[in-house]
């Protein structure tokens, strides 16, 4: 099975000032990236819409495949471009199956990509483009089950966001943190947004990362990649929304509870899971809905506020079992009332440590992010759960880390490292 999603149409255009006065400035769409693609004699110009992109397409030489189609057609719709994982294995599938192919092998596109186009014979009089995004760190998505006593954990990928490097290392030089995710030209490192499944009597999820409700502006600053998001993920495991039990929220910054709330077809704001009860700690809602200055960046109403109107929300405090072998612990530091989720399962330990382990980068106790609003409480939490969780072996799932889902904490001659399990 090719597992594609839409990346981008692209549209042929004659006038690429004039495309622009109703693309940008009509319909207010942002300009991401205009680049000469030297194989194929255009100029591609990006305008990110959500998840997909509006690829304007110029010649840049009258016998170009571009300016042949315009002879031909005029200017209008001229492909759809296919998101892929792996490219030359789409290619291969696709030949085994007897699809015509115009690149048996793929050539470079924008930006770094590699690409290939069907034959439009294949595809019904549709010209498709599969591509393959240039990927500076090796991306990890859903993750295979993992068993713990009763439960069966599943690290779930609602896709990939970039935050600004230096905020998420907060005081860490960026000649030290750059080594271990290096940014991009716009200083953004790239972090996964991974809730966690609990599989067991119920099925509860523990965030659920930003979900579909950001704008484009908003979208294109955090570089939203959400071709694959949460839904592709839960029908991996053989879910979809309805069967979600209880949500939980380690705490209601965007990144991690955008996803609990959707519009309906009307507009309004709704409960993504429809049969869930969530659960959220109560002084974390209270400073949620009750932003100052320096957290309502983070605090988006429009991500919680619903669930209490659909009188689906179930306030807790530190400690709160969610289910047999499920608890909320209070690590602080990052928002006061910040928790871990530690799943317990005889003698086995599992923890969904959130922001206070956002990524492996983060195990050295004084590592921490420039959002954590108490960084002595959250040293001082992190001094002692280390020590915990190396003598007691657990077993950590990291929700940011875009390249490793889970893995053990193991110190040899004073030094840590992560040890990978998924
Ligand atoms: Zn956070
Ligand atoms: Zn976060």
């Amino acid at each position: 099975m090719i597992r594609a999603y839409l990346d981008h149409v692209g549209v042929a255009v004659v006038d690429l000032d004039a495309s622009l006065r109703f693309f940008r400035d009509a319909l207010g769409l942002h300009v991401e990236a205009s680049e000469a693609v030297a194989s194929q004699h255009v100029r591609a110009t990006f305008l990110p819409m959500g998840f997909s992109s509006i690829e304007l397409l110029e010649s840049t030489s009258p016998d170009s495949p571009i300016a042949r189609f315009v002879e031909a057609h005029g200017p209008g719709m001229h492909h759809l471009a296919l998101r892929v994982d792996d490219i030359r294995a789409a290619l291969a599938a696709l030949e085994a199956r007897g699809v015509r192919l115009i690149d048996r092998h793929p050539r470079p596109g924008a930006e770094g990509a590699e690409v290939a186009f069907i034959h439009p014979s294949a595809t019904h009089g549709v010209l498709v483009e599969l591509t393959q995004p240039a990927v500076r760190v090796p991306r990890f998505l859903t993750a295979a089950p993992i068993s713990l006593g009763p439960f069966e954990l599943i690290s779930l990928s609602d896709g990939f966001i970039h935050l600004d490097g230096g905020a998420m290392f907060g005081v860490v030089p960026r000649a030290l943190w750059a080594s271990k995710i290096a940014p991009d030209d716009r200083h953004r490192i790239p972090l996964g947004m991974r809730p966690l499944l609990i599989r067991g009597e119920q099925n509860i999820l523990i965030d659920a990362g930003c979900g579909d409700k950001m704008d484009a502006r908003s979208a294109d600053i955090y570089g939203l990649e959400r071709t694959y998001h949460l839904d592709h993920a839960l029908a991996e495991a053989g879910l979809s929304a309805d069967d979600i039990d209880v949500v939980v929220a380690s705490h209601l910054h965007f990144d991690h509870v955008g996803g609990f709330t959707s519009r309906d077809s009307q507009g309004r704001l709704v409960p993504r899971f429809p049969r869930a009860r969530y659960v959220a700690h109560r002084q974390e809602w209270h400073d949620a809905t009750h932003p100052h200055e320096r957290n309502r960046a983070s605090y988006l109403q429009e991500n919680f506020q619903p669930l209490e109107e659909a009188g689906v929300l179930t306030l807790v405090g530190d400690g709160a079992e969610i289910a047999p072998g499920v608890t909320f612990r209070r690590s602080g530091g990052h928002t006061p009332h910040h928790q871990v989720v530690m799943i317990q399962a005889g003698a086995e330990t599992a923890v969904f440590t959130a922001d206070m382990y956002p990524t492996t980068a983060h195990i050295p106790d004084p590592w921490m992010t420039g959002y954590d609003l108490l960084p002595v409480q959250s040293l001082e939490f992190k001094r002692a759960f280390a020590r915990e969780a190396i003598a007691g072996e657990y077993l950590i799932f990291f929700e940011h880390e875009p390249s490793m889902a889970a893995g053990r904490l193991r110190e040899q001659n004073g030094r840590r490292h992560v040890e990978r399990v998924r």
